[in-house]
């Protein structure tokens, strides 16, 4: 396959949707990000990169980490963590409060805030420091040791972090937060903050097109775990528009709010796209409507 033939392709073909939506703006380093920056890079099973457009440049992955602490959750505490988090698509917004209640403290799944603050609070239970764990597991899998967090993101995240202290509040009423509130929400705002380009997040999720192989061979993950978490990204990985994007682009896939999304088509590639301007659901207006016309004109999705 002429991945470059084809990311010209596609770039052609999206040209009139890049600047479409309009970049987060609960806090303001986001919204003042250029919503007209759009990359794009696909990282082949053997580590071959392919890039085009703004691929190099780095960007707030954001939501985009959840799919690595759950990785890590998984494969230092095991499959336990599933009594504390759901797998079912919540159809409602990423940080709302309301199913909480309804099924006593334990979230619709680990994509949305709810899930991933119950994910990070096991991995704080596991090893003590969450989100350096991360961005160690990251450095490695990217090949890319100056990724790091974005202090200024990660102050802004807890300035205006109201809604996030609330869903870790709420849940650890019903006792499925472990550790204090304040030293989650502490790691899961520098988690949201990292740092990273599509070059580098296509790399670093690499592990699920491997059915669960790190970089440098070993493994993270059992092949069954691997197709497990493809399987919770394909569902929930969106947000409440999880069903659009596999109706539209047929892969596993995740979003988050600084407009980069990372989908997997396993044993074959890995790819992300980033464009920060987001439609009502908070996803990519020019990275859906990118993955879109790759798994159509390549064939590669999974259905
Ligand atoms: N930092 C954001 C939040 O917690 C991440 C959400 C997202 O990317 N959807 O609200």
């Amino acid at each position: 396959m002429d991945y470059q033939a084809v990311l010209e392709q596609i770039v052609q073909d999206i040209a009139p949707q890049v600047g479409g939506g309009r970049p987060a703006e609960y806090i303001p380093v986001l919204a003042s990000v250029d919503p007209s920056l759009f990359g794009m890079a696909i990282a082949e099973v053997d580590g071959t990169v392919h890039g085009i457009g703004d691929w190099q440049r780095p960007f707030s992955t954001q939501s985009i980490t959840k799919v690595f602490t759950l990785a890590l959750a998984l494969a230092q505490g095991g499959d336990g963590l599933w009594a504390r988090v759901g797998r079912e698509p919540s159809g409602n917004p990423f940080n709302s409060l309301v199913q909480l209640e309804y099924e006593n403290g334990i979230p619709r799944n680990p994509f949305i805030n709810a899930g991933a603050l119950v994910v990070t609070d096991q991995l704080l239970t596991l090893n003590g420091d969450a989100s350096n764990e991360l961005l160690g597991f990251l450095r490695q899998e990217s090949g890319n040791p100056r990724l790091g967090f974005d202090a200024q993101v990660a102050r802004s995240e807890s300035e205006f972090g109201d809604r996030n202290a609330a869903l870790a509040h709420f849940m650890a009423s019903y006792g499925n937060i472990a550790n204090p509130v304040p030293t989650l929400l502490e790691h899961y705002f520098r988690q949201c903050s990292i740092e990273m380009s599509c070059g580098d997040l296509a790399l670093a999720c690499r592990f699920l097109a491997r059915h669960g192989l790190r970089a440098d061979n070993t493994r993270l993950l059992t092949r069954s775990e691997a197709k497990q978490i493809n399987a919770v990204m394909l569902t929930c990985g969106t947000y409440d528009a999880a069903g659009e994007f596999a109706y539209r682009v047929g892969l596993p896939g995740k979003s988050g709010v600084g407009g980069g999304i990372v989908a997997v088509v396993p044993g074959h590639c890995t790819l992300c796209v980033w464009s920060p301007g987001l439609d009502a659901r908070g996803n990519s207006v020019a990275g859906v409507a990118a993955l879109d016309r790759f798994t159509t004109l390549t064939g590669l999705s999974v259905f």
